[in-house]
């Protein structure tokens, strides 16, 4: 396959852009090589500069769950574009897709839009703060939560690919109420609270997908929970990625667990930049213009993203995909390992719903400690090869793969052979 284009975009790129990307997890710095140059994509398909084809399973990260450029998201955004782009003031459709996330998520009275799951994030630990009256939150390690400072520590996503233990420019103040837990491990919470009485709240990926997908075990979430109302703290579940993904409520209604407070974005704008942060009315009645938790943003609500969002929700309900991502989840799950297998590879598959990776390692991957287990070298070469038989895979060994409701049989034939060659490719490594 053939990149000379991207590769001569990339060179001209690095001129005037930072390593020639607007994110560091576009960068292919774990599998090496150099980033590939997106032209356009349709459906389950990305096609690149030098017009290679390939099966997209990164979806943006998360966003394009119908897969790119559906009619009805389509024509709803065309639809919204003749009245205008932004307007400073607010309009009726902000209000039907809060009505959406309002009746999807049974712990969210009102929600408030935002522009990235990052300013969902920290907009919410303010407002945890605000609620509680409380200045630390914990994090778990490996969980990664956007890119504000106080929770760049220990993060998942970018750092974990580039192994950064956090981010230089960070003041030691901005992390010193961040404290660390470990996944799936509650005993590590609690000595937390041992230690300090001014804990407002923890912060957690109900199924985590920036260090890879590791799933909580079961009831994890309903003790932390309990816990955390035990000591008067809030529960912020971080749903930027599983919300709508995971179940048309979220981890939340597969989990039957609720959250004070929830984070959500991705699959909310249809590909546009939309987060949002939401809860019950007594906690939402903090924030301004009711409350004194102040919070703002020049576009936030924006017109065509709230069209992209309301098409893609209400036809990601009319679809309802989740039972068939279930059984393709599973069908990749026994593909990747029945030809790891046959090639004498190591893996570990771990999914949930619509996520799903393999790591190239033994045992089991419960958190940050063990996926980090993972030999990074033989994900480079899996990468590589499947990227030449035409399937896009995020470039890291710590990030989920995503399915769309477009994917096709075909598609999947393509995939399963792709894996085979795959897997030889690193048994010969
Ligand atoms: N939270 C989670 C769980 C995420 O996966 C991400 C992004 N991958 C974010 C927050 C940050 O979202 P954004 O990149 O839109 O700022």
């Amino acid at each position: 396959m053939n990149h000379k284009n991207s590769e001569k975009l990339y060179q001209k790129g690095l001129k005037h852009l930072v390593g020639a990307v607007n994110s560091p997890v576009r960068a292919f710095a774990s599998v090496g090589g150099n980033p590939l140059f997106i032209k356009k994509a349709k459906g389950s398909k990305i096609v690149d500069v030098d017009a290679n084809k390939y099966i997209d399973y990164v979806l943006s990260y998360g966003p394009m769950i119908l897969g790119h450029r559906h009619k009805k998201v389509e024509k709803a955004i065309k639809k919204a574009l003749k009245n205008g782009y932004t307007f400073g003031a607010s309009t009726k459709n902000e209000i039907k897709l809060a009505k959406i996330v309002c009746d999807a998520f049974t712990g969210i009275d009102k929600v408030r839009f935002v522009n990235s799951g990052t300013e969902a994030v920290l907009s919410a630990l303010r407002l945890a703060r605000a609620y509680t009256g409380k200045d630390k939150i914990i994090k778990f390690s490996g969980c990664y939560h956007g890119h504000s400072d106080a929770l760049l520590v220990a993060a998942g996503s970018g750092l974990a690919t580039l192994s950064l233990p956090g981010s230089k420019g960070v003041p030691e103040g901005a992390v010193k109420n961040t404290l660390i837990a470990n996944y799936n491990d509650i005993d590590s919470v609690k000595a937390h609270f041992d230690k300090h009485d001014d804990i407002a709240g923890v912060i957690i990926e109900p199924i985590a997908g920036n260090m890879g997908v590791v799933l909580p075990q079961e009831n994890f979430l309903k003790e932390l929970k309990d816990y955390l109302h035990s000591k008067n703290a809030l529960l912020i579940i971080d749903e930027v990625m599983t919300g709508f993904r995971s179940k048309f409520g979220g981890a939340q209604e597969v989990l039957g667990v609720e959250a004070d407070i929830t984070c959500l974005g991705k699959v909310i704008g249809g590909g546009f930049p939309v987060g949002a942060y939401g809860a019950r009315n007594e906690i939402m009645e903090m924030v301004a213009p009711l409350g004194g938790m102040y919070q703002a943003g020049t576009l936030s609500g924006n017109p065509i993203a709230m069209a992209a969002g309301i098409a893609t929700l209400t036809e990601l309900k009319k679809q309802n995909p989740y039972q068939k991502f279930e059984e393709v989840a599973l069908w990749l799950e026994n593909t990747l390992l029945e030809k790891a297998n046959k090639h004498n590879i190591d893996i570990v598959v771990n999914r949930f719903g619509s996520m799903i990776n393999p790591f190239f390692t033994k045992g089991k991957v419960t958190n940050f400690e063990e996926a980090q287990q993972s030999d990074t070298e033989k994900f480079a070469v899996f990468f590589w090869e499947m990227i030449n038989s035409g399937i896009f895979l995020p470039p890291s060994q710590f990030e989920a793969w995503f399915l769309s409701s477009s994917l096709s049989e075909k598609d999947l034939e393509k995939t399963e052979k792709a894996i085979d060659k795959a897997m030889k490719a690193v048994a010969k490594n």
